[in-house]
C-alpha cells in the first residue's frame, strides 16, 4: 500500500471526534482554523464552541462589536487573529454578499487567511485539491521522505507543499489533509513518535536510517526581545484608569493600565524621578500604596517584565489617553492575559 492509503486508513481508525470535523460550513471551518493557529486543540475547543454559539453565522460576527469579540477571545493570545476575523467577516458581507467565497483566490484574499488556511477551507469545506502544510505536516513529510530543508526557511514552504500535493494524488483532498495532520498530531509526534506501531515504518526514511530525532530540521531561532512595563494602576475613588492600546504593537485594541516602559529594569526611586512620572503626577496629590513583584510574561518573540504600582490620586487625571473606569466594571473589558492574571490575583489592591 502507498502513503495515501495507509495514512487515510490510519485516520479512519484513529481520528478524534472534533466539532469542526462534523461540519462542512466554510464559516465554521474558518473559525476553527483561525482559533487553532498557535492554540492546542483542547484549549481551542472551548473557544470554538463559544464563538459558534454567540456568532452562528458570518453575518453575526460581522455585525458584532470588536470589543465583544476581543472579550470572547480573551486568553487565546495573538489578538490580531480576532481583529482579522472581524474584518474578514465584514468583507464577506460586503464583497461576497454574505456568502463565504468558494474560489481559492477569493478565500485567500480575506484578511488573516494565508496559504495554509485557504487550503484548509477549500479542501475541508469544498473538497478542492489543495494540500495543507502545517507544523504537523512538515514533521511527517520531513521524516517520511527525509527532507532536511529547514522547515522555517522560505524554500521549505514550496518544497513541502509540492511533496504533499504529489502524495495526495487522487485521494480525497479532505480525507488526505485531515489524515496527515492528525497523524502528525497523534502518531508522528515531535518527541517520542510511535514508530513501533506506525503503519508507515516499512517505508519511512527517518525510521530506516535512524534519523527520527534529527528531523525535521529547524533554522536559527528568532531573537526574543525583552521589555520592561511599569504599570500604573491609578485609583481615584471607585474608579481606576484604563487605556486602550492602539498603534502597531502587541495587544492592539485590548485594554491595559497606563504605563511607563523602560529599556531596562529600574528601581522605584528611579521611576519616581522620570519625566513622564513628574509630568503626570506633580500637580496631583499622589499616594503610591502598593508595588507588585516583577512578573515575567512570555510571548513568542517578546519577554515582558511587568511591575504593577498601586497609586491613589486626589484629583482624577488621564494618563496618555487613559479613561476612568469603575473598578466593578473592569471585567467587561478585553485585557491581555498578563493583566487578567494580575486582576485575578490582586483584588485587595484594587478594592482598597
Ligand atoms: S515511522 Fe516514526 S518517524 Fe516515520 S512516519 Fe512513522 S511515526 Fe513518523
Amino acid at each position: 500500500m502507498k502513503f495515501g492509503e495507509l495514512i487515510i486508513g490510519w485516520y479512519h481508525k484513529n481520528k478524534r471526534d472534533l466539532p469542526w470535523r462534523r461540519t462542512s460550513d466554510p464559516y465554521k471551518i474558518w473559525l476553527s482554523e483561525i482559533i487553532l493557529q498557535q492554540t492546542r486543540v483542547d484549549q481551542g475547543m472551548d473557544y470554538y464552541e463559544r464563538f459558534v454559539l454567540k456568532y452562528p453565522k458570518v453575518k453575526n460576527l460581522a455585525a458584532a462589536d470588536e470589543d465583544d469579540i476581543l472579550k470572547l477571545w480573551q486568553g487565546l493570545g495573538y489578538y490580531s487573529r480576532a481583529r482579522n476575523l472581524h474584518h474578514a467577516a465584514k468583507d464577506v458581507m460586503s464583497r461576497f454578499k454574505g456568502k463565504f467565497p468558494v474560489v481559492y483566490d477569493d478565500i485567500r484574499s480575506l484578511k488573516g487567511i494565508g496559504d495554509y488556511t485557504a487550503s484548509a477551507i477549500a479542501s475541508f469545506a469544498y473538497h478542492q485539491k489543495y494540500a495543507v502544510v502545517d507544523g504537523n505536516v512538515f514533521r511527517v513529510l520531513s521524516r517520511y521522505l527525509g527532507i532536511s530543508t529547514p522547515v522555517n526557511s522560505v524554500a521549505a514552504k514550496k518544497e513541502f507543499n509540492e511533496a504533499a500535493f504529489l502524495l495526495m494524488g487522487k485521494h480525497s483532498p479532505h480525507d488526505f489533509n485531515q489524515a496527515i495532520m492528525e497523524f502528525g498530531a497523534l502518531q508522528c509526534k515531535p518527541a517520542n513518535p510511535s514508530c513501533g506501531s506506525c503503519p508507515l515504518n516499512g517505508s519511512c526514511f527517518a525510521y530506516s536510517k535512524n534519523k527520527v530525532g534529527l528531523l525535521p530540521v529547524k533554522g536559527k531561532k528568532i531573537m526574543v526581545r525583552k521589555r520592561y512595563f511599569n504599570y500604573l494602576c491609578i485609583h481615584h475613588g471607585e474608579s481606576i484608569e484604563l487605556r486602550k492600546r492602539t498603534g502597531k504593537d502587541i495587544w492592539k485594541n485590548l485594554y491595559d493600565f497606563p504605563m511607563i516602559e523602560t529599556g531596562k529594569r529600574i528601581s522605584t526611586e528611579k521611576l519616581l524621578q522620570m519625566e513622564e512620572w513628574k509630568k503626570h503626577f506633580s500637580k496631583n496629590k499622589v499616594q503610591l500604596f502598593s508595588e507588585s513583584k516583577t512578573i515575567k510574561h512570555q510571548l513568542t518573540h517578546q519577554t515582558i517584565f511587568a511591575k504593577f504600582f498601586g497609586i491613589r490620586v486626589s484629583t482624577a487625571l488621564s494618563f496618555d489617553g487613559s479613561k476612568s473606569v469603575k473598578k466593578k466594571n473592569l471585567n467587561k473589558f478585553a485585557v491581555p492575559r498578563l493583566i487578567e492574571n494580575y486582576l485575578n490575583s490582586a483584588d485587595e489592591n484594587l478594592i482598597s
